[in-house]
């Protein structure tokens, strides 16, 4: 494990927290990064090879995300060692005994991520009274049923028309990951008039130069059937859709999928970033100087915490989405002004305006930290 000291910087993290309890073999750590903006919301993370250096770069994330949108919350995040597929009252168990141990800490509300849901944090919420993405019945937004991440995504693809040669209508699209954020981005940029043409899921890549039905793709996901099964397209593997040439490469799956070594194969006009870290910081500006326009994760794919605030804020449906949209388009132009003027990336002028809100924010704090 890290150093935890050599994890610090001016920004946080304010708390570590590491949960042990042998007896019903617990595991967690929470990492609480910055609170300046109000209680830190970030999801919870069950994997079984978490780690503190993955869960203290995902908490930093959410601070930047957070201050970027806006959002009277910090960053924090937790990851609990374990399979996530588990039986359920055995998951049940460790959630409600993570969410146990942390009552104290209101510093961080809990949320849902990579290998929990909205059942988890109704587990927490009946534990300590603390989550965001409950289900509807205990008055949550489901996040990911209402598209929230792909809302926002739609959003931010649509102003990138204003600062470049882009044009939605007729455009040509990739998706990499057809799950939550990546079915329902490819469902509102469709009805937006662009053509999605390849989306690839962990069975592999589909392809059709003419275009997907789109219809048939969410029916097969819905169905529980990879994207694989489509009839009407090319097989190629996973790793294919590096390759696909498009204008618009929408990554919504895993983290790191383009680096130094494969950004050679990509060949696409605009990214905007559906999954968080999946491009390595010196992948993305080799991409800026080649012209491609990049739109960062933090900044585009904040319509899940946009979301996950407002449920915390007990407002409806309605105003989530139109909160996210107004929030997605101000800070997308915001960016891409900032980027042409100051001629840098837009991933620079993206963290240039996270970390003056978050500046902000923390001189009004006591001792001026965190
Ligand atoms: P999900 O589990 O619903 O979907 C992930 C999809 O990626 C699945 O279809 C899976 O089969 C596919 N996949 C996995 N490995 C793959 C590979 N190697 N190649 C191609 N596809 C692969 O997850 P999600 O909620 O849609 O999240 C996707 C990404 O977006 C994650 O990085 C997540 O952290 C990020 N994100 C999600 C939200 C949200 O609101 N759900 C918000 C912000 C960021």
């Amino acid at each position: 494990m890290n150093d935890i000291f050599s994890l610090a910087d001016e920004l946080g993290p304010l708390k570590i927290i590491h949960v042990h309890q042998p007896a019903i073999g617990l595991k967690g750590i929470l990492v609480v990064d910055n609170v300046a903006g109000g209680p830190s919301i970030g999801g919870v993370r069950m994997a079984v090879d978490v780690t503190l250096e993955e869960c203290a770069r995902l908490a930093r994330a959410m601070t930047l995300k957070n201050a970027a949108a806006g959002l009277a919350h910090g960053g924090g995040k937790a990851v609990l060692m374990g399979d996530p597929k588990m039986p359920k009252s055995q998951k049940e168990v460790l959630i409600r005994g993570f969410a146990s141990a942390l009552r104290e800490i209101e510093q961080y509300i809990f949320g849902p991520d990579m290998g929990t849901d909205e059942e988890c944090m109704a587990w927490v919420y009946d534990e300590i009274g603390r989550a965001v993405g409950l289900p509807r019945e205990l008055g949550g937004i489901p996040l990911d049923e209402i598209g929230a991440t792909a809302w926002g995504l739609s959003h931010a693809v649509d102003v990138v028309q204003e600062f470049s040669d882009f044009k939605t209508e007729g455009a040509r699209f990739v998706v990499q990951g057809f799950g939550a954020v990546g079915k329902n981005v490819t469902n509102f940029l469709s009805a937006a008039g662009a053509i999605a043409i390849a989306v690839s899921d962990s069975s592999g890549t589909i392809y059709n130069r003419d275009g997907l039905d789109v219809r048939e793709l969410m029916a097969l996901k819905e169905a529980g059937r990879p994207v694989t099964e489509y009839a009407d397209g090319e097989k190629r593997d996973c790793d294919a859709i590096i390759d696909i040439e498009c204008d618009l490469w929408i990554p919504a799956a895993r983290p790191d999928v383009i680096d130094e070594a494969n950004l050679h194969r990509l060949n696409t006009k605009v990214v905007v970033q559906g999954a968080n870290i999946a491009i390595t910081p010196a992948a993305e500006a080799i991409l800026h100087e080649r012209g491609v326009l990049c739109i960062p994760d933090f900044i585009a794919n904040a319509g899940g915490v946009i979301c996950a605030a407002m449920e915390y804020q007990k407002n409806s449906e309605a105003v989530a989405l139109s909160t996210i949209e107004e929030k997605l388009r101000r800070n997308t132009r915001e960016v891409l002004q900032t980027a042409r003027q100051r001629q840098i990336s837009p991933r620079q002028a993206g963290l240039a305006m996270a970390r003056k809100r978050l500046e902000k924010a923390m001189s009004f704090r006591r001792w001026q930290l965190f």
